[in-house]
């Protein structure tokens, strides 16, 4: 056990080393262990316990990192999970996914980072403090200790509706969430690979849920079953916290070939496929040439899986370089490790059903019902744009080429469902496509239904949506307490 800290002099960053790329695409597990207890640590005793705390500034919960780096140097492991837990209701789960590099760990956030000597590994150390405090018993469901007598709606199970559920129901409330797919987790469970992620720790938070006495209502839709009238007329409360599922358009001639899906599908599909929810993955790399278009984390997610699942190939298109692309660069170079080709500065102008080998016989040509076959792209140079610091990219002229394809992953990046056709028009989206709601109270236009997570703020990450249910659910709690019991809810939720 370390006795001190600061110990970044003589010990340097050591993260659990990843399992080699021959050995991790042969599966789908996760790519990296937990940190062994004693790295875990000496990583902890590297902290400079600095007196203002920037990675604390720039982790979107707010983590006291210092202090539970401080208990895990000593051993305090309880002590640790505790704290940790106090603001962050899955901390093993962003151990594992948050992009700490420019989170936490980023050299704005982090002065060891800054100075040159290598970030804490901040995340790996959560992810062990969670592990730990799983290992011996310390996670317990928080059961309220007094029934409120009022009955809160959470539509969508996704980390910001599991955080305000948790949250809610340590309040006292009784909580019914309901959701499309049958089980907890949203995309943590049907959108983020089990690479990045293993089922079970999902799992394991969904179990401590419901144990907790949250009710899940599996397989319910809004909109279809049930209508947020019916929610309203049997919760004091309703949260939307559905996220943002609906695939950004792909604008060029032959997207509707078949053989062209949304990364959503396709990663759902896999991920139905792995949780044993269907015998086969519903879209299968497994031999095909594949084309991943976009160049944010969901399209590395597409490339690793379709490596795993056996691709005879599998390359991504992005239109701008490596250093201007959206996705984190920890997540390009894994992709790079395992066997993806990357076409930089490469943007598709058509997906066509004919083979490469004959496109000279038609130039120009392509079908609107067959199956894609391959990808013509062409070169691009970033130019300034003038307006802001995002560079543009420029067609090459002259700069043409095909690729075979069978399989193309629309990766562009996704929007919020029209929450007006899911509601009956009671609830309203922002001109920038998100749930419209007061910025402090988190109210929609609609009296006592709330908006959190994904389809508040638009994509963003898992953090962010737990640190959204944990605010609507402070915000729901302040409006219950402000509200008579209503003695006339009727036994039993909506749906039941
Ligand atoms: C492929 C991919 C990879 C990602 N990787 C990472 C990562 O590594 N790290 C990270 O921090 N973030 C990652 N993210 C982002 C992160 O997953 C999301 O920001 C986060 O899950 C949003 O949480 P949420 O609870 O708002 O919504 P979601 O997680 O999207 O959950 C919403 C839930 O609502 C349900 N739902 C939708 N419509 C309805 C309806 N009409 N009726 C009932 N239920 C409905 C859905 O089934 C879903 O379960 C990734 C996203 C994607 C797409
Ligand atoms: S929640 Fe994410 S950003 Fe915050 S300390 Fe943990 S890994 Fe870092």
């Amino acid at each position: 056990m370390a006795d001190r800290m600061q110990q970044y002099v003589t010990s340097a960053r050591q993260a659990a080393a990843k399992r080699s790329p021959a050995e991790r695409i042969a599966d789908h597990n996760e790519i990296r262990p937990d940190l062994a207890a004693g790295e875990a640590d000496r990583q902890a005793a590297r902290c400079e316990q600095c007196g203002t705390p920037y990675c604390q500034v720039y982790c979107p919960l707010h983590n006291n990192i210092p202090d539970w780096l401080k208990m895990t140097a000593e051993g305090r492991m309880e002590e640790a999970y505790h704290l940790a837990q106090a603001t962050n209701n899955f901390p093993e789960i962003c151990g594992r996914i948050c992009p700490q590099e420019r989170l936490c760990e980023a050299k704005w956030a982090c002065t060891l980072e800054q100075a040159g000597h290598g970030a804490v590994t901040i995340g790996g150390v959560e992810r062990h403090v969670g592990e730990t405090a799983w290992a011996n018993g310390w996670v317990r469901p928080r059961v309220p200790v007094r029934p409120s007598g009022q009955r809160v709606a959470i539509v969508g199970a996704g980390p910001a509706g599991m955080a305000a559920a948790e949250e809610l129901r340590a309040a006292g409330h009784e909580v019914h969430l309901y959701d499309a797919h049958a089980r907890m987790g949203g995309l943590m469970s049907y959108g983020i690979p089990e690479f990045k992620m293993e089922q079970h720790v999902v799992a394991r938070r969904a179990g401590l849920l419901l144990d907790a006495g949250v009710i899940l209502h599996g397989d319910r839709v809004l909109g279809r079953d049930p209508g947020l009238e019916e929610l309203r007329a049997h919760h004091d409360a309703v949260v939307l916290a559905y996220g943002a599922h609906v695939a950004r358009r792909l604008g060029t001639p032959g997207a509707a070939l078949s053989g062209v899906v949304s990364a959503m599908d396709y990663l759902v599909a896999s991920s139905r496929a792995l949780i044993g929810e269907t015998e086969r993955p519903g879209i299968d790399a497994a031999d095909k040439w594949v084309v991943v278009i976009g160049g944010g984390d969901t399209a590395m997610d597409c490339v690793r899986t379709a490596v795993r699942q056996g691709a005879a190939g599998v390359t991504c298109l992005y239109r701008r370089d490596r250093a201007n692309m959206p996705g984190s660069a920890r997540e390009v170079e894994n992709a790079e490790e395992e066997g993806t080709a990357f076409g930089w500065q490469s943007q598709p102008e058509a997906l066509m059903d004919v083979p490469v080998d004959v496109i000279a016989s038609r130039p120009d040509g392509f079908g609107s019902r067959g199956a894609v076959r391959m990808v013509r792209a062409h070169r691009t140079r970033l130019a300034a744009s003038g307006k802001g610091t995002r560079l543009v990219p420029e067609r090459v002229p002259g700069s043409e080429f095909e690729i075979a394809a069978d399989l193309v992953v629309n990766a562009l990046g996704f929007t919020v469902e029209d929450v007006g056709a899911l509601t009956g028009g009671a609830v309203a989206m922002t001109a920038q496509g998100r749930i419209a709601a007061d910025r402090t109270s988190r109210m929609t236009a609609a009296q006592g239904v709330f908006a959190a997570g994904d389809a508040r703020l638009g994509p963003s990450l898992a953090v962010w949506a737990i640190r959204e249910g944990r605010e609507v659910a402070a915000t729901v709690a302040r409006y219950l307490d402000a509200m008579p019991a209503r003695p006339e809810l009727e036994a039993g939720a909506a749906a039941g």
